[in-house]
């Protein structure tokens, strides 16, 4: 029985013999094994430079979305407007009268009591109260240092911090040195001496 089992396992030896050239055919087919793996090789990295390139799109898309909105949010806060919406202009800037105690500093605008007083662009407040004939007063420094001030305010809607182009401020009103309901604006550049309100925001592109 033993013999009989080498003798099977001698057959096997010999089909084992056979199926050498076989064996050593291989390295032909793995040959193109080799190339069909290169070729998926070849194929993932196309795949992965496309989905690289895709990436690189959404990633430079982003990046320039993100500046469009950065550069939308500096127009809006350095936009300038007008403090009132419906208005009658009654003195100009330098104007004379017996209302000044030398020229008129700035520019009045006639409006009900209670019409909303906004700020003429972003900025902060930097004083909000009482100061004799400009009455109750709020006092601007915009983003370019420029400073307005609004006056003769029935009342303060805000008094500190940071304001938004546009956001109301306060009141029209009859405070201080003054016969009627107006606003009374000033225009400081840099904090200094008070030019003309009209031509000033006129170089904004806001006509009064
Ligand atoms: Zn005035």
């Amino acid at each position: 029985m033993p013999h009989a089992v080498g003798s099977t396992d001698s057959a096997d030896g010999l089909n084992a013999v056979a199926q050498r050239p076989q064996e050593t055919g291989h390295p032909t087919e793995g040959g193109a094994l080799d190339s069909l793996v290169a070729a998926e090789q070849s194929l993932a990295a196309e795949t992965g430079e496309v989905a690289q390139e895709a990436h690189s799109r959404i990633v430079e898309q982003q990046r320039i979305e993100a500046a469009e909105a950065a550069a939308r949010a500096e127009r809006e806060a350095k936009r300038w407007l007008l403090p009132v919406d419906d208005y009658r202009i009654t003195a100009g800037f330098g104007a004379g009268g017996s209302m000044w105690s030398n020229r008129h500093t700035g520019l009045d605008f006639a409006a009900p009591t209670g019409t909303e007083v906004r700020s003429l662009s972003s900025g902060e407040i930097i004083f909000a109260g009482y100061d004799g004939p400009y009455g109750n007063k709020i006092v601007i420094r915009h983003w370019d240092g420029t400073e307005t001030w609004y006056c003769h305010l029935s009342r303060f809607v805000l008094r500190s911090g940071e304001v938004a182009p546009g956001e109301v401020i306060g009141r029209v009103g009859s405070t201080g040195n003054s016969t009627g309901p107006h606003l009374h604006l000033e225009v400081h550049p840099d904090g200094g001496d008070p030019v003309n309100p009209r031509s000033w925001l006129e170089e904004q592109g806001v006509n009064v």
